[in-house]
């Protein structure tokens, strides 16, 4: 088998889902998903030539050679590697397809059947922490048993200072990375009041978008050791791992990173340095399927779990929900589109992928989806073409 094509589709949903297509001699096509990102789709194109007339089923070789080939244009981080994930799933697909095997037994088989999904949550504009508890009972009320939301938003305390520069005013500066005293304190409440909203069964995580120095984010991360959260998130920036490992060693606050790492190499330090309890590779992003199962088979070494980033459309995410299935240290996938109604109807089938949830997984070849062309096509990126060829 050889491959004739490689095409793509960017669908716009709360991010841009860019699809890749695989296309063969046989007849056999695989469907992937990369990460959104400014001119990903172009250099899935540029891809497209080395990619032609190669055997679909040496997957790790292909990977190995778009990297190298991409060596010098970026592929270490970044769109290129991101571009390269699209592939790399369209591929594991087409395998799977061919063989009429799932993905999750192409990677070992399967530790669990249906994997365990949480929501991010918004709660609209209002940040307080009664919109925060109301929209957790919400989501809980359909089944999820993981939540997470924002905890570096705006507030009564988080006043731009350059904005309102009275300084009777609680105020604070949005680039020295601290945490005002009355900031904290309200971000303890918002946790508190998710917290006591939901069952104590009900796992809560909260997310700091890599806001914050080492001292507050210890001292923030301490203040919600009573909240016995499932983790904080990225409370301090991502390239500093001796920063991350010093934040992680001084709380109960399980501290959890990984979604702006790339390739195997990117999460070596921050594995072996134990420097995060949690481990959150973005699978469509970091180099795909068989990269993010290296990547937890090494986590693994340091009993570390993982529980996967992820705003993919249903193709990333159920792609990714096959190797979590394959991974022992899984903990939870995220689910990121709760705002985009259209997402369940942009594959084919009878109702909502997640139930309860939960993902349960098919024995369906591949990943075991069907695109929906008429929903994808009415949510085309504008100025795109639909699985147009190389351009
Ligand atoms: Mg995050």
């Amino acid at each position: 088998m050889r491959i004739t094509d490689v095409r793509t589709a960017v669908i716009a949903g709360n991010f841009d889902w860019v699809l890749v297509r695989i296309e063969t001699d046989a007849g056999i096509t695989g469907l992937g998903e990369a990460y959104w990102g400014a001119g990903v789709d172009e250099i899935v194109h540029r891809l497209r030539p080395g990619l032609i007339g190669q055997n679909p089923f040496n997957v790790a070789l292909l990977y190995e050679k778009m990297v190298r080939e991409m060596s010098g244009a970026g592929s270490l981080a970044g769109a290129t590697v991101t571009a390269i994930s699209g592939v790399e799933i369209a591929l594991w697909d087409l395998v799977g397809r061919a063989l009429k095997t799932p993905i999750s037994t192409l990677f070992g088989g399967r530790f669990r059947d249906k994997i365990r999904i949480y929501a991010d949550c918004h709660a609209g504009r209002e940040h307080t922490p009664a919109a925060y508890a109301e929209k957790a009972r919400q989501v809980v009320a359909k089944g999820y048993t993981a939540i997470k939301f924002d905890l570096d938003v705006e507030n009564p305390h988080t006043r731009d200072i350059s904005d309102d520069p009275d300084p009777r005013r609680p105020w604070y500066e949005p680039y020295n990375r601290t945490i005002s005293t009355a900031e904290r304190a309200y971000m303890v409440s918002l946790v508190a009041a998710v917290r006591e909203a939901v069952p104590p069964e009900i796992m809560v995580a909260m997310d700091c978008h890599w806001k914050y120095n080492v001292p507050d984010a210890i001292k923030l991360a301490q203040d919600l050791e009573p909240y016995d959260l499932l983790w904080l998130e990225d409370p301090v920036p991502p390239e500093n791992v001796d920063a991350q490992a010093k934040v992680s060693a001084s709380t109960r606050t399980p501290i959890c990173t990984g979604e702006n790492l790339y390739r195997k190499h990117g999460y070596r330090e921050l594995i072996e340095q134990q420097a995060a309890s949690i481990i959150a590779p973005d699978i469509p992003k970091m180099g795909g399927l068989l990269e993010a199962k290296k990547v937890a088979d090494h986590a693994d070494t340091y009993y570390i779990p993982i529980a996967p980033h992820n705003v993919a459309s249903p193709i990333g995410t159920v792609a990714a929900a096959h190797v979590c299935a394959a991974m022992s240290n899984f903990l939870v996938l995220e689910f990121h589109a709760q705002d985009v109604p259209w997402w369940d109807d942009l594959v084919q089938g009878e109702g909502p992928l997640i139930r309860d949830g939960y993902i349960a997984l098919s024995d369906k070849p591949g990943h075991g989806l069907e695109l929906n062309e008429d929903v994808a096509r009415a949510h085309l990126k504008p100025g795109t073409a639909f699985f147009g060829d190389g351009r």
